[in-house]
């Protein structure tokens, strides 16, 4: 069975003692709850450690926002995968429309960061979605195929069955338009299907895909009930505690 899970995104922002009182605050809300979902917050770098030392992570995971594309060595300013699995941290972000487009990650880079993650034993949460004009001009399930099919189509099927997909529309995130759940529905059942059509059907129906895009209290219960969205990754309602901990607990 695959697993809910609504994963944070903290971006860049919070500094260090705000990030773990944040952390903190998380960690004594949903002290004693049970849920039906696993829950996972993305913090900045310098947090990590901190925030995964500061929280039960048999309750919440950790993720990185970002990972380097190289093992080690000589590429000053960059955070590898062993680096970050070393902070406690179990999960990295990878993909993030944000980092496709002010950064410039390609797909190639996508593919060398998601086998780095893997190899030191991170799970991957690999986004992919969408802008504006490619969803006007009807092209979003070919755009979201080939983000898929170019990053995560040549692992194993054991190493895939540790990714979780997180499909982002860009135009619906941090605009406060959202994708409708019918909407979300079906593109995320496009994507199983994506997925059943190279690692086959048991792999596709186990892997979870997240929502992501202006995922608020209002509107997550409506796209959770959705049979193939498996949970959200949020913005900037992973900010405040008040705000996250509805959506966690909207399944
Ligand atoms: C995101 O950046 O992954 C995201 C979904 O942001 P927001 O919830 O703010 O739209």
């Amino acid at each position: 069975m695959r697993k809910n899970i609504i994963a944070g995104n903290w971006k860049m922002n919070t500094t260090l003692p705000e990030g773990l009182a944040l952390a903190k605050g998380l960690n004594k809300a949903l002290e004693g709850k049970s849920l039906k979902c696993d829950v996972v917050i993305g913090t900045p770098f310098t947090h990590l450690a901190g925030v995964a030392a500061a929280v039960d992570t048999a309750r919440i995971g950790v993720a990185a926002q970002n990972c380097a594309d190289r093992d080690k060595g000589a590429y000053t300013g960059e955070v590898s995968a062993a680096m970050i699995a070393s902070t406690g941290a179990g999960y990295v972000i990878l993909g993030h429309s944000e980092r496709r487009q002010y950064y410039h990650e390609t797909a190639a880079t996508l593919k060398a960061k998601v086998a780095l993650a893997l190899a030191n034993g991170l799970k991957p949460i690999f986004c992919v979605g969408e802008v504006l004009e490619e969803r006007e001009a009807g092209k979003h399930f070919d755009i979201v195929d080939q983000q898929v099919r170019d990053s995560l189509f040549d692992l194993t099927p054991e190493d895939f069955s540790r990714i979780v997909i997180a499909y982002e529309p860009v135009w619906a995130i941090g605009t406060g338009k959202t994708a409708t759940a019918d909407q979300a529905q079906e593109i995320h059942a496009h994507i199983r299907r994506t997925i059943a059509s190279r690692y086959g059907e048991a792999i596709a129906a186990d892997t979870t895909i997240l929502y992501g895009g202006s995922m608020n209290a209002d509107n997550a219960r409506d796209l959770v009930a959705r049979p193939d969205v498996d949970g959200g990754l949020i913005g900037g309602a992973s900010l405040s505690v008040e705000k996250f901990l509805p959506i966690v607990e909207a399944f």
